[in-house]
């Protein structure tokens, strides 16, 4: 059987940076959904999270044509999100080679590929994937960031994770050289779960608690995405906020 799947995304520029530089691409028909948060200063962070984005959803949906023929499993879906993370640090690269003023730029990435009954996470960076199911709400990536090597290590508090200097410091981006060291997630989908992806401009705001409450709020997941918005920016807006929700069944 296959869930029914919904999905909603917004993107706000928040209320301290000039420049978006996250990109994030909803795509019902391939069940696949991307967000991506660009680093590398004037705006060159923007074309390299709008790279990955691209990159990622062309790769996915070439390899999901190529085996119409074929039984797809989830074997083969991990192997086309490796390809398309690997697709995406190249084209970063490629476009760093050919225009010098853009190097230094990256990217992260993450992103959901729903199967009838399961999703495959792919992740690289701060961006993040949670899942509320029945009202508990878990964070299904790990930050490859400094700080949570530091809170993993038992040093820092979740807290002082988030308002440490060094938050934003990731460990691994598409565009550097360990970019396309993702990490997969293989889990089963239930019908009611809901999915959140997003970028850090919304967890730096907004605690996992004020999340939950939002998603639990029970409301469409337009209303939802916006509530999202709004609380990160009343909380600061410090960053570029990205988010998209994802309705499992017929909730
Ligand atoms: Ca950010």
């Amino acid at each position: 059987m296959t869930l029914a799947i919904r999905a909603c995304g917004l993107s706000d520029v928040g209320r301290s940076r000039r420049h978006n530089e996250d990109s994030f691409e909803i795509d019902s028909a391939t069940r696949l959904f991307i967000v991506a948060d660009g680093m590398g200063g004037h705006g060159h962070g923007e074309v390299a999270s709008l790279l990955a984005v691209q990159a990622i959803g062309e790769s996915v949906r070439g390899s999901l044509e190529a085996q119409r023929e074929e039984v797809g499993d989830s074997q083969s879906s991990r192997r086309f999100l490796h390809r398309a993370f690997a697709e995406a640090q190249e084209r970063i690269k490629r476009a760093t080679r050919e225009d010098p003023a853009l190097s230094g730029m990256g990217t992260t990435a993450v992103c959901c590929l729903a199967g009838d009954a399961r999703v495959l996470v792919a992740h690289v960076g701060d961006s993040r994937v949670y899942r509320l199911r029945s009202g508990h709400l878990s964070q299904l990536t790990e930050d490859h960031t400094w700080v949570n090597e530091q809170v993993q290590a038992g040093v820092l508090s979740l807290d002082e994770a988030r308002f440490h200097p060094l938050k934003s410091v990731v460990t691994r981006a598409l565009g550097a050289d360990d970019g396309q060291d993702v990490d997969l997630l293989d889990l089963e989908l239930l019908d009611g779960d809901l999915l959140l992806l997003c970028s850090d401009g919304l967890t730096t705001m907004l605690d996992d608690e004020r999340i939950a409450e939002v998603l639990a709020g029970g409301q469409g997941l337009e209303d939802t995405c916006r509530q999202l918005v709004q609380a990160a920016n009343d909380a600061g807006g410090l960053d570029n906020i990205t988010v998209v929700t994802i309705a499992v069944g017929d909730r």
